[in-house]
């Protein structure tokens, strides 16, 4: 009887690990989504598509507007012929290729990809031919499945920027079957369509060096505004972003700063591409399975960081990114590197240096909180090369000044550790990126918080490239 029903317990307990197995298993699957699985779903999706209001095209023709032709796109437009606005078909037929390299699809399944673009100068002429029956109030441009529309912008710059942000829209549509929510689709669209054209070829997700570059496009300067006037959005504040909020351009300005962000961090790149392939889900799910392919990717290289770890770092180097947004921005010298096993100074003191061409350098040590500790700082390092040589030492030179101080001086701040963050108050100098402390030629600091030191030397994000040479740091803890 014992050995029957330790028999049964056996078989019990084996189904369960079977059932658990399966189960475990499926959620591998899940997870484990692929630009194929994402372009079969995309395809039984499309095949449930409304059919479109078919357009009457002799009464489109009557009321002045032109067809203009490609392999994917039928441009209707009222503006006349001129080589900017004629070659925009052939501009989306390089768009197409480009996006299947980017989301990694396979450019075959999009031989048939077509779209009917309507770029409308005076509206009223529209009305006739079922042009515009379907987008009733256009601000400046709408894509429904296969269709777009743009109101012709002043700019020659940001008519081309429309019409690609529109048919980025039409191309995640007829890919995935969805485009997710605001702050991906327009983020993506924003990311995409803020473009150079050099010699006719196009390169898409370009950061501008210059305001003037990009006639009417702003997004930069749309987020320093906001910024200045309320805050810095943060990572999540992002994410519930809704279609409303997109009635003004702040909320494309965030969602496009967001995207380019990811776009040049290779911690964030793929995964913020890859979220694409799984898009089918509420505004949390998909932002969760962002922050779920983010982790998983981050964790593929560093295996010691666990999940809070990683999100910190993304949230703490966004903070940083839109502090210092700018044109021209230096994405690989602003990078930061982390150190995981950052120690407190065993000894009294300690010694290292910090590099003068580079945005914040982790020191490898930690202060803890209510200690003090005595900075000294020396060396004489070139912040600019051009029209002379600049040299400073590290209480910086008051010819020029960013964010309040003196360019060349020598910045300090603590990321506290896990368990303080609580403790950290939003704005304290010293705690975060967006508020440092000077340091200068020495200091003695009190830590607020126990957290890993870093140090910068203050200069714009874009003329780091110039600088050379190196700030030895010392420092000596005292008895508080
Ligand atoms: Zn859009």
């Amino acid at each position: 009887m014992i050995m029957i029903m330790m028999l049964k317990n056996q078989i019990l307990f084996f189904v369960i690990f079977l059932c658990f197995g399966i189960f475990y298993e499926s959620v591998l699957r899940a997870e484990e989504i692929s630009s194929d699985v994402a372009e079969r779903f995309g395809k039984e999706t499309r095949q449930h598509w409304n059919p479109e209001i078919p357009l009457n095209e002799s009464a489109i023709k009557q009321s002045g507007i032109r067809r203009l032709e490609s392999k994917y796109l039928t441009l209707y437009t009222d503006l006349n012929t001129s080589k900017q606005v004629d070659e925009l078909p052939k501009l989306f037929d390089q768009l197409v290729p480009l996006l299947c390299n980017y989301f990694e699809l396979n450019r075959q399944n999009y031989e048939t990809f077509k779209v009917e673009g309507f770029l409308i100068n005076d509206f009223e002429k529209f009305k006739s031919g079922g042009a515009v029956q379907q987008v009733p109030n256009l601000r400046n441009g709408y894509a429904l499945r296969c269709r777009i529309w743009v109101r012709n912008p002043e700019s020659e710059y940001y008519r081309r920027h429309l019409l690609l942000h529109e048919g980025v829209h039409a191309f995640m549509g007829y890919a995935f079957g969805f485009w997710g929510p605001p702050w991906y689709r327009e983020g993506t669209a924003e990311l995409l369509g803020t473009h150079r054209l050099e010699n006719e070829s196009l390169t898409l997700g370009y950061f501008p060096k210059s305001r003037n570059e990009l006639l009417r496009w702003g997004r930069i300067d749309i987020v320093r505004d906001d910024m200045t006037k309320h805050h810095i959005r943060t990572i999540n504040e992002i994410f519930k972003l809704e279609s409303e909020d997109y009635d003004e351009n702040t909320a494309y300005g965030w969602s496009w700063a967001f995207a380019v962000f990811c776009e040049n961090h290779p911690r964030y790149k793929m995964a913020f591409r890859q979220t694409a392939w799984k898009l089918n889900g509420t505004p949390d799910e998909v932002a969760q399975h962002f922050l779920e392919l983010l982790i998983k990717k981050v964790q593929n290289e560093q295996p010691e960081l666990n999940k809070q770890e990683i999100i910190n770092r993304l949230n703490n180097d966004w903070i940083d990114f839109v502090t210092n947004l700018d044109y021209d921005y230096d994405f690989e010298r602003t990078r930061i590197d982390y150190n995981k096993n950052a120690q407190p100074i065993s000894n009294s003191e300690t010694q290292f240096q910090i590099q003068a061409d580079k945005g914040w350098q982790s020191s490898g040590i930690r202060l803890e909180r209510g200690k003090n500790y005595c900075f000294t700082a020396s060396g004489r390092f070139q912040l600019a090369e051009k029209p002379k040589i600049w040299y400073s030492e590290p209480n910086g030179v008051t010819l020029r000044y960013y964010r309040g101080a003196p360019i060349g001086t020598l910045l300090a701040t603590l990321i506290p550790d896990q368990e303080e963050r609580f403790l950290a108050t939003e704005g304290t100098l010293g705690i975060g990126f967006s508020t440092p402390q000077k340091i200068g030629l020495g200091k003695v600091w009190t830590a607020e918080v126990s957290g890993e030191l870093f140090l910068r030397i203050n200069d714009f994000p874009s003329e780091l490239s110039d600088n050379n040479g190196n700030v030895t740091v010392k420092i000596i803890k005292t008895i508080p």
